[in-house]
Order: structure tokens, then sequence, then C-alpha cells
């Protein structure tokens, strides 16, 4: 039987998923018995022409890593959804917009003008931008169009899987990789790496119902290490999260932020979880309620942390 042949790519990423495939430790040493990389440019010296040359459909799994935030991510996007079988959005990114998606709550003129000319780091006197064609005296440098929005990747190419994380577990990274091997992957379109209950189905803390009347950050408190963080005042997204991370933050007294993205059904993450926020205030007033909403700080951005361009929001309007 002919080996698999296995793709890995980013697109708008931090690298955290490459890292975290790389953390299945010796396993690789199986997984390259079971399958051949055959365009990973992170870990392994692949050109873009490499890809170009393989027949549509020679690849039979690419991970693709990341947002679409520009022309490049998306040319690599369709052009690996041409070779290969079966495509996976791979971590929050690639699925929902993931970090690089909270972008969406600025304009692109805005973010240019403080990444080129008003960070604390940057020296450009003569007011220099980015062009999409530069002519230099060695020929012409192409710069990928950056794009008024970052995108998810099913925004731009088919998507067989999804599998959620920022970065997926190491742990649930080998048992997909089993699941491709051995081909017992389940029906496209399913999530896999992660289960479809909530992260407070496999949290181990203790919940007593109790509501609450003034949210905190964790540096504000001595987090009690048994009892569930929302009921401790902290913002805890696991009632709103799909489960499989092995309760990796509550189990570290540090509340869940999200990452493996809404239960199914869910349609808006954010807008889902301000409903399961309001169901434990203890308010005796709309005022009071007001007051203790007001002390969750940035809600934007921490309810749609890692799926802003995913919600029904997709940006700032
Ligand atoms: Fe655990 Fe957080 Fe759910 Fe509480 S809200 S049970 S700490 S996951």
């Amino acid at each position: 039987m002919s080996k698999l042949k296995l793709a890995s790519y980013w697109g708008a990423a931090c690298g955290g998923c490459d890292v975290a495939i790389l953390d299945i430790h010796e396993k690789i040493v199986d997984l390259s018995n079971a399958a051949d990389i055959v365009f990973w440019p992170i870990a392994v010296d692949f050109k873009y022409s490499d890809l170009e040359a393989y027949e549509d459909g020679y690849i039979d799994v690419c991970l693709f890593h990341g947002a679409v935030r520009n022309s490049e991510n998306e040319h690599i996007a369709k052009l690996l959804r041409q070779k290969s079988k079966v495509m996976v959005a791979f971590g929050s990114c690639a699925i929902s917009g993931g970090i690089p998606g909270l972008a969406n709550f600025k304009k692109k003129d805005d973010i240019f003008a403080r990444a080129y000319f008003d960070s604390p780091s940057t020296q450009n006197k003569e007011k220099v931008l980015p062009v999409p064609v530069l002519q230099m005296p060695e020929g012409e440098i192409d710069i990928p169009e950056f794009y008024k929005d970052v995108k998810c990747l099913a925004d731009v190419v088919d998507v067989e899987y999804y599998m959620p994380g920022c970065p997926p577990t190491s742990e649930q990274i080998w048992n997909v990789v089993l699941a491709i091997v051995t081909g017992q992957l389940p029906p496209a379109g399913s999530f896999v790496g992660c289960e479809d209950r909530a992260l407070c189905n496999t949290c181990k803390r203790t919940k007593t119902d109790k509501k609450i009347k003034k949210f905190v950050r964790p540096h504000e408190i001595i987090v009690d290490p048994d009892l569930c963080l929302l009921e401790q005042g902290l913002v805890c997204m696991g009632p709103v999260t799909r489960a499989g991370c092995g309760n990796q933050c509550t189990g570290a007294n540090t509340p869940c932020s999200g990452c493996y993205g809404p239960l199914s059904g869910v349609v808006d993450m954010g807008a889902k979880y301000i409903s399961a926020l309001a169901s434990v205030v203890d308010a005796d007033s709309p005022e009071e309620a007001d007051k203790i909403i007001s002390e969750v700080l940035d809600p934007a951005g921490t309810f749609y942390r890692y799926g802003l361009p995913g919600s029904l929001l997709r940006r700032a309007k």
C-alpha cells in the first residue's frame, strides 16, 4: 500500500499549530512511517514551485493553519485545495480567523498607520507604505496585497474537516493523524480532534449555581483551585466552548478563553456568551446589572477573541 501524502501550511498564523504538530515528539517517526510529508514549508525545504508541479489531487490530506489575511494566503489556499483530496481547517485561525481576526475591529488604514507610522519602534520619516509591485535595481518585487478584512479558510475554499484549538493539543492531533492513516475520519463537514459538548462538562471544578456580584481579573483575587472560575467572578468561556483541550487552562487556575470555539449549534459565540453571563449575574435592578457587566474588560475582544471573522458580526461596523 502506498504511503499517504500529507501537507501542512500556514497562512496568517503565529506558528503555534506547527509547533503543536512537532510536539507529538517521537510519534513523528510513526507519522513518517505512515505518511510522506510532501509540503510543509516551516519544517521542510519545499518551494511553491514544488507544490505547483504536483498533479491535482496529489496530496491526500492538507492541514491548513492560519487565517486568510492577504492575497498570498488566498493564492496558496486555492493552490493547496486544487492539489489536495481533503482539506482540514486546522486551528482556530483557519476555522474562524483566530487572534489575527481581531484586526477586523480596525480598518486597514488604522492598522497601517499604527504599524508603519505610529508605533514607538517605527522610524519612517518618508511615510513609506507597502505597494503591490516595487521596482528595484534587481528587478520587480511583488508584495502580497493586504486585504481589508481577515477571512476564514472556508471563505475562500471548500473545507472537509475542522480541527479547533489555539493550537489543537498534540494529543488530539495524534488522534486525528491516526484517524487519517487508518481511514477512519468521520463524514466530511465534521469537527475532529474535539468533543461536541461544553468545556464545563469536562471541568472538574465544583459548581454551586452561585451568582456573581462582581467580575474580576485573575490577578485581583486568590483563585480557589476547586471552585468554578466563573462563580468566582472570572470570565470563563467554558459554558459556550467546545471541549477537547483537556481543560489545560481551567486546570491551571486560568479561565477558558474560548480557543476551541463554539459548540455546534451556536451561531455566534459572543452573543451566546453574553446570554450565559447574563444568567449568572446577581442584580436587583437593570442599573446594577449594567454596573456588574461593565466590569468585564474589553467584552468584544474577549468574547470574539478567536472568531470575529467567523461570527455574525465579521468585523466592527
Ligand atoms: Fe469549569 Fe469554567 Fe465551566 Fe466553571 S465556567 S465549570 S471553571 S469550564
